[in-house]
């Protein structure tokens, strides 16, 4: 539908009003890519429009298990790689946000825990030894001394070797809510079937046309349209006709075991192949109760391969056998499915790093870990044509809610 001049909508009978808005950037995306975006561009004085067509944070970013990566796991097979370079500088990153310095405010957010355990099989205590000592990890780990094992392993039982490694864990839930919070008023809810449609020429976004809940009819117009909607980005680029890049989605099936009195488990357990047989974390769900949440290699192809009820039956096993003094009688047991989604790598490898692509006044964009999102919002904000103003641009549209992580979903 075209405006007629002076800006009036004319569709059969009904005339509506329209304006034309400008904003320097518009991001679409509701996950921590786009909420962590969204509040660097506005410190950098930014006008900044967030539209997203979910609840926040649904899909990845609520699913994460909140490891701030600062490359260690990668690097345990061998020498350090590409991207535990990327990561090594995100776990400060993210703690000086936690402490209210730097761009983005998470001072009202949680850390759940400031480092993780690696913790050996018997069978491969060598190889961690010789890995944590050497040059290259020195300073960002150490060996936890016996006497100070915690409840999980604090037991003669357990015969392998744990190193504290100093990469923290937050609580995706609360970071979402404060990232949320910074752009609260920038950040609305749309549906493209009934009040959004993109405009786009020549490979170029134009515009995005917006029904207000008044009825007026919103030309948004902007310097960069960045997006940022996680595996939402793949339908997005082809409605653009965007065939470079492309998306790949790495599927996993994540375990949920809720049982009451469980202690804390932040850890990485290390086997013998290149894929930690076990993550794990810990967090409370919306009725106070602790659960742990488990990935790792069993949530990777085979287990996504399982249903849900052989997934829980390979957990017990796994637990069972890596870690038999755990008393898990009782336990009420969940899964979740979902998708990483990614910048397409041709070989089905995880990206090297967080990844951001330009095509005319488009930005694309994939943080791959959501450690990266502070990476990936530097990308962006390099990229952008300067500011030019610092309205906040309102928009007669429903506020986002938080969505739902795994262990409250019904
Ligand atoms: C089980 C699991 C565990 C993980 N654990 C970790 C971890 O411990 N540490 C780590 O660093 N990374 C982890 N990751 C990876 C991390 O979660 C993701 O890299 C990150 O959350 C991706 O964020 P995102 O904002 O790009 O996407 P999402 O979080 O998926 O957000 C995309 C959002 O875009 C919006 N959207 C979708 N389509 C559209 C559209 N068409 N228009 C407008 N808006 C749209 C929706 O609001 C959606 O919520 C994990 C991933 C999974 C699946």
């Amino acid at each position: 539908m075209l405006p007629e001049p002076g800006g009036v909508f004319r569709s059969g009978a009904a005339v509506s009003e329209s304006r034309t808005v400008t904003a320097d950037t518009v991001i679409l995306g509701g996950g921590v890519a786009a909420l962590w975006t969204a509040n660097v561009l506005k410190s950098a004085g930014q006008s900044v429009v967030v539209l997203t067509n979910s609840p926040l944070g649904a899909g990845q970013s609520l699913a994460a298990q909140g490891v701030i990566h600062g490359g260690l796991k990668y690097a345990v097979g061998g020498k350090l790689t590409d991207s535990s370079e990327e990561l090594a500088d995100m776990p400060a990153r993210w703690l000086a946000a936690i402490r209210g310095e730097g761009p983005v405010d998470l001072s009202g957010a949680k850390l759940l825990c400031d480092h993780q355990l690696m913790w050996s099989l018997p069978n491969v205590i060598s190889k961690t030894v010789g890995f944590f000592g050497s040059k290259a990890v020195r300073g960002r780990s150490s060996g936890v001394p016996r006497g100070d094992y915690p409840p999980v392993f604090d037991t003669p039982a357990y015969k392998g070797k744990l190193f504290r490694i100093d990469e923290p864990v937050v609580d995706p839930v609360s970071i979402i809510r404060e990232l949320a919070k910074g752009v609260a008023e920038e950040t609305r809810l749309i549906d493209w079937d009934k009040n959004a449609a993109l405009e786009v020429n020549d490979g170029k976004i134009t515009s995005i046309k917006l029904t207000e809940n008044n009825g007026i009819l919103v030309t948004l117009q902007a310097g960069q349209f960045l997006l940022a909607a996680g595996a939402g980005n793949g339908e997005l680029l082809t409605q653009m006709g965007i065939t470079e890049p492309a998306m790949q989605r790495r599927p996993l099936h994540q375990i949920i075991v809720r049982k009451k009195g469980l202690p804390d488990f932040y850890s990485v357990c290390v086997g013998t192949g290149p894929k930690p047989p076990m993550v794990s974390t810990t967090h409370l769900d919306s009725q106070g109760r602790t659960i742990w949440y488990i990935g790792g290699d069993i949530a990777e192809q085979a287990g996504v391969a399982r249903s849900k009820e052989e997934q829980i039956e390979a957990a017990k096993a796994l637990f069972a056998k890596l870690l038999p003094w755990i008393d898990l009688t009782g336990a009420d047991w969940f899964t979740w499915r979902g998708d990483r989604a990614e910048a397409h790598t041709g070989t089905g490898d995880r990206p090297p790093g967080a990844y951001l692509k330009r095509i005319h006044n488009v930005l694309i964009a994939w943080p791959t870990k959501l450690a990266l999102a502070p990476n990936l919002a530097d990308q962006v904000l390099a990229q952008c044509s300067t500011a030019e103003s610092r309205d906040i641009i309102r928009l007669d549209l429903p506020s986002p809610c938080p969505g739902t992580p795994p262990w409250d979903l019904p």
